[in-house]
C-alpha cells in the first residue's frame, strides 16, 4: 500500500501564529521540530496499517521544513522549492491514498491563518465553487484517480475539507478561535487523535473514492490587488472579468490547475 503525504505547517499540533511557521521568526526552529515529529507519528501509524511506502512531501513555505535527520526511516522526503506542481509534486497513479497533513482551511475562513496557496489571493472559484488548498489539491490527486483519505487541520479546515471532497477521515488537532489563537490540544493528545485516523483511514481505504472534477473546467481567480490579476494575462487564454479577477476556461482539470500555479507564481513576482 502506497501512501502519499503532502505536509503543510499552519494546521499541524500547536501552530497559532506566523512566528511558528516562517523561517527567521523566534520559535520557528521549534514547530519545524514539531512538524517533524507529528509527520513522524503519522507514519509510523501508516507503517502499523499496512502501509509499504510512504511518500512525504513538504508544502510549505521554501518546502524544506521537516528535519531529514529527524524523519521516521519508512518514509522518503521531496523536500525543496519551486517545483511545478507545489503541495502535490510527486503524486502519480501508483499511490493508493493521499494524506493531508498541517493543512489550514481557505482564504475568508475563521480559521487558523486562513488562506489559498497565497495571501495574495481572494478567492479561487473552480466550477463555481470556492474551494480551500484540500479542495484544490484533492482533485488534482483526483486526475491520478488517487482518493484522499485523511486531512489534519483545525476544525474549520475539516469543515471546509468535508464540502469539497468525497468522505475522508478528519483529525482535529486544535480548535481555532481567531486567524492567530486556538485551543491547543497537548501533542500527546493531538498525537493519540492522529494514530486513531490513520488507522481508520487505512483500514477502510477502498471505501474512498476520488474526487474528479467535471470537465470542462472554469477556473476563476479573485486576487486582492488588481496587479496581481494583470500578470496573470500574460498566460496566454486567461481573460480578466474584473479588476482583481481573472478566468480560464480549461479542457481538462490538470490544464486549470497548472495555469492556476502559473497565475499565483506570477503574482508572487510582483508587489
Ligand atoms: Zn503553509
Amino acid at each position: 500500500m502506497k501512501i502519499f503525504i503532502s505536509a503543510d505547517m499552519e494546521g499541524i499540533s500547536g501552530v497559532v501564529n506566523l512566528s511558528h511557521v516562517e523561517p527567521g521568526h523566534r520559535e520557528y526552529e521549534r514547530f519545524r521540530k514539531l512538524m517533524t515529529k507529528e509527520i513522524n507519528t503519522v507514519v509510523e501509524a501508516a507503517i502499523e496499517s499496512g502501509a509499504t511506502e510512504i511518500v512525504v512531501n513538504d508544502s510549505h513555505n521554501n518546502m524544506d521544513n521537516i528535519l531529514i535527520e529527524e524523519l521516521h526511516p519508512g518514509a522518503i522526503l521531496i523536500s525543496g522549492s519551486p517545483k511545478p506542481f507545489s503541495m502535490m509534486q510527486g503524486i502519480d497513479e501508483t499511490f493508493d491514498g493521499v494524506f493531508l497533513i498541517g493543512y489550514h482551511a481557505k482564504a475568508g475562513t475563521e480559521a487558523i491563518m486562513d488562506h489559498t496557496y497565497t495571501g495574495k489571493v481572494f478567492y479561487t472559484k473552480v466550477n463555481g465553487k470556492t474551494l480551500s488548498e484540500s479542495g484544490l489539491n484533492g482533485r488534482f490527486a483526483g486526475c491520478f484517480n488517487v482518493p484522499v483519505v485523511l486531512i489534519t487541520g483545525d476544525q474549520n479546515t475539516i469543515k471546509c475539507a468535508k464540502e469539497e471532497l468525497n468522505d475522508f477521515v478528519g483529525v482535529v488537532v486544535k480548535e481555532a478561535c481567531g486567524r492567530y489563537s486556538a485551543k491547543i490540544y497537548p501533542f500527546e493528545v493531538s498525537k493519540e487523535r492522529i494514530k486513531k485516523g490513520v488507522k481508520e483511514a487505512l483500514e477502510n481505504i477502498k471505501k474512498f473514492k476520488p474526487t474528479v472534477e467535471k470537465e470542462p473546467v472554469e477556473l476563476e481567480i479573485c486576487f486582492i490587488k488588481s496587479i496581481f490579476a494583470e500578470m496573470s494575462l500574460l498566460i496566454p487564454g486567461v481573460e480578466r472579468k474584473d479588476a482583481r479577477t481573472v478566468i480560464y476556461r480549461a479542457s481538462t482539470y490538470m490544464q486549470a490547475y497548472k495555469v492556476f500555479r502559473a497565475c499565483i507564481t506570477l503574482a508572487s513576482s510582483v508587489e
